[in-house]
């Protein structure tokens, strides 16, 4: 009898820590890990690189299409790398502009079924630890493994911020990012289709005051709770 891979599923606001524990969750797990928010990036990405306005519905229609460019290489680590067109998007799609024009194009259903399509794929062939918004409640709802991650704005500000020094991704001083933070947190969670939300039986990660590595063995303990990995 086959098993169905397992499907970890990571939700949670901007600059809550979401891809350092879920790339250490994945590695532990011996899973894939999926950041559904560059594949996201990367249709904004082509849309700026094309000069087109992210908010626009022809754009939305365009990005729908574009996304059958979008492209996965599973690296060793698992880490499954984004190509669009295939090349791979990183760093490009780190730079603020893109952040802001990605949450612009995400509240548009075309943009959103496309992409929890092929999100859905990749979890149901592979399995995987995924990361995201709606990964609970839209691209995977039937996985037992929901996590939702919180932590003060302000916490999130920080982190964020250093995270970009570290990728040498300047040009915003920290209270321009704090507000752009919030600015794409009440877009995300105040969209009509698939809002960033917590699914009701996802368990509740306050981050603040714990290590990724504290972070990632609870995550792990739980899903091994739940399933003989
Ligand atoms: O996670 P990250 O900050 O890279 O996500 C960028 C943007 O992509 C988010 O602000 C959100 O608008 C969008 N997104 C989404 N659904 C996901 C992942 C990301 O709408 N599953």
């Amino acid at each position: 009898m086959s098993r169905r891979p397992i499907v970890v599923a990571i939700d949670g606001p901007a600059g809550v820590g979401k891809s350092t524990v879920a790339r250490l969750v994945a590695a532990r797990l011996g899973l894939p890990y999926l950041d559904t928010g560059a594949m996201y990036r990367a249709l904004a990405l082509w849309a700026l690189e094309r000069g087109f306005d992210p908010a626009a519905a022809e754009t939305a229609r365009r990005a729908a299409e574009a996304a059958a460019q979008l492209g996965l290489r599973l690296g060793a680590d698992g880490h499954a790398e984004i190509l669009l067109a295939g090349e791979p998007v990183e760093p490009r799609i780190r730079a603020a502009e893109v952040a802001v024009a990605t949450s612009r194009l995400a509240v548009h259903p075309q943009v959103r079924a496309a992409m929890v399509r092929l999100q859905r794929a990749l979890a149901l062939a592979h399995g995987g630890v995924i990361e995201g918004r709606d990964i609970g409640t839209k691209v995977v709802p039937e996985t037992p493994h929901k996590f939702f991650f919180d932590a003060d704005p302000a916490v999130r500000a920080e982190r964020r911020w250093a995270e970009l020094r570290a990728a040498g991704v300047e040009g915003l001083s920290r209270e321009q990012l704090a507000e752009q933070l919030a600015e794409r947190d009440a877009r995300d969670r105040g969209r009509p289709d698939s809002p960033l939300a917590a699914a009701a039986d996802a368990l509740h990660v306050d981050t603040g005051g714990a290590t990724p590595e504290e972070l990632a063995e609870r995550i792990v303990a739980a899903v091994r709770a739940r399933a003989p990995v």
